[in-house]
């Protein structure tokens, strides 16, 4: 149906690719429903957003408590911090562990106390965060355990557990460039019924029907739904991206800049009718994905000094994109001065740890995070697109390659 990617442009993420089929309206359609076999909660609420799923998350615990932080890890999506700040609550940020994502545990232990409202650890890319120690460092301090699963519908913890089901409350996006995508939206649910019912009355105030909102986000599902193959793809990602980084504004070319304002609104019935037919075929293409970074991980780890995320013992996480860690800043950035404005679906994760982005500046406690920063300074994804073959995979490997001989003769001279 659509054009040999052959010179299109390969996105960042694996996303589903709607079919036409998908935009027939359904009546009475149940995206959560239909989604619960990967989420095990048929019951899960559908929000406008992964952002707004955590506003309603929030204002419902902080309406029943008086403690007013939320500690969120020093590298996660900044939208997270834009949440915490439209509640009116305060971020509080937990270094990472060195070299991972996921909190440094004694870290937490020590930011946890009388004031902590929640903690949010998040599974970035598909690759599961250890809640339960989370978990119990949280609960030891009477604080809730809001699992951010937004980059993970789909995977499973260690004891079978759904990404978004180990904390008090869990939430999963829908939006774009996410896997399953209605252009943007969101799933929550909380473990304990009250709880849940809690968040429900919470999601009916907070987010009403609001018509011009729905009719904006049909237009750009419909564009996504157009353009979401790679020659559209090359016109909606691959140009702006060029542009920005010719501007130097690598944030702005991995789309990490937001407005400060949260769409809160109602999802509409035909987005959730596409989503709907749509999540009939995300399970086979997980396990499609799955495939495709088992064999291509075993690759890159040939790479001497590379390292990638993966799944723990008895994970099975989701793979849009792989995780790599370069040995240093300098092999990272001579990596992606070679790969990033190709079009072959090499890029970075968020750009900075949270205190590198000013217009967070009054958002957030300004606890020191190095090891999150050596995160972002060290990272870069690798495609898990179908579109991407092995070709252009042979090309992104012989470019790491060179970047890392390329690192170490200058560490040499
Ligand atoms: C994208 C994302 C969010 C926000 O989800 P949206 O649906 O884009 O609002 C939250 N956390 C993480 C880790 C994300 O990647």
């Amino acid at each position: 149906m659509h054009p040999s990617p052959e010179h299109g442009e390969i996105p960042p993420t694996a996303g589903l690719q709607l079919d036409a089929g998908d935009l027939r309206p359904l009546r009475g359609a149940d995206l959560a429903g239909a989604l619960a076999a990967l989420t095990d909660r048929p019951d899960a609420l559908l929000t406008c957003s992964g952002t707004a799923a955590l506003v309603v998350a929030l204002q419902t615990l902080a309406e029943h408590s008086s403690r007013r932080e939320v500690v969120v890890p020093g590298y996660t999506c900044p939208l997270v911090v834009l949440a915490i700040a439209h509640c009116g609550l305060r971020a509080r940020l937990c270094d990472t562990r060195p070299g991972h994502f996921e909190m440094d545990p004694a870290t937490l232990e020590a930011l946890t106390g009388p004031q902590t409202l929640a903690v949010v650890p998040a599974h970035l890319g598909g690759r599961l965060a250890d809640t339960e120690t989370v978990a119990r460092i949280a609960h030891a301090a009477g604080a809730c355990v809001i699992e951010d699963a937004a980059q993970a519908l789909g995977a499973r913890h260690a004891d079978a557990t759904a990404a978004a089901g180990a904390g008090d409350i869990g939430l999963y996006s829908l939006a774009a460039g996410k896997g399953l995508s209605i252009y943007e939206g969101g799933l929550l649910m909380a473990a304990e019924p009250a709880l849940h019912e809690a968040l429900r009355l919470t999601a009916r105030k907070v987010l009403a029907r609001h018509p011009l909102w729905e009719l904006r986000r049909s237009l750009e599902l419909l564009g996504y739904w157009a353009l979401y193959n790679p020659s559209g793809l090359r016109l909606a990602y691959g140009m702006p991206l060029r542009r920005a980084l010719r501007h130097g504004d690598p944030v702005g070319a991995v789309g990490d800049r937001f407005g400060s304002n949260i769409p809160l609104h109602r999802v509409g019935p035909w987005r959730r009718a596409v989503g709907t037919r749509a999540a009939a075929r995300l399970p086979a293409f997980l396990d499609q994905t799955r495939e495709q970074a088992r064999s291509r991980m075993t690759r890159l780890k040939q790479l001497p000094g590379i390292e990638v995320l993966d799944d723990r013992d008895g994970e099975q996480g989701t793979w849009p994109y792989l995780l790599l860690m370069m040995p240093d800043e300098c092999s990272r950035d001579l990596a992606l001065e070679r790969l990033w404005t190709r079009g072959i679906g090499v890029s970075r994760l968020f750009v900075h740890a949270l205190p590198d982005y000013p217009e967070l500046a009054g958002m957030i406690v300004p606890d020191a995070v190095p090891n999150a920063r050596d995160f972002a300074a060290r990272s870069l994804t690798v495609s898990n697109s179908p579109w991407l073959d092995d070709t252009r995979f042979d090309t992104i490997m012989e470019a790491l390659g060179m970047a890392l001989a390329e690192a170490r003769q200058g560490r040499a001279t």
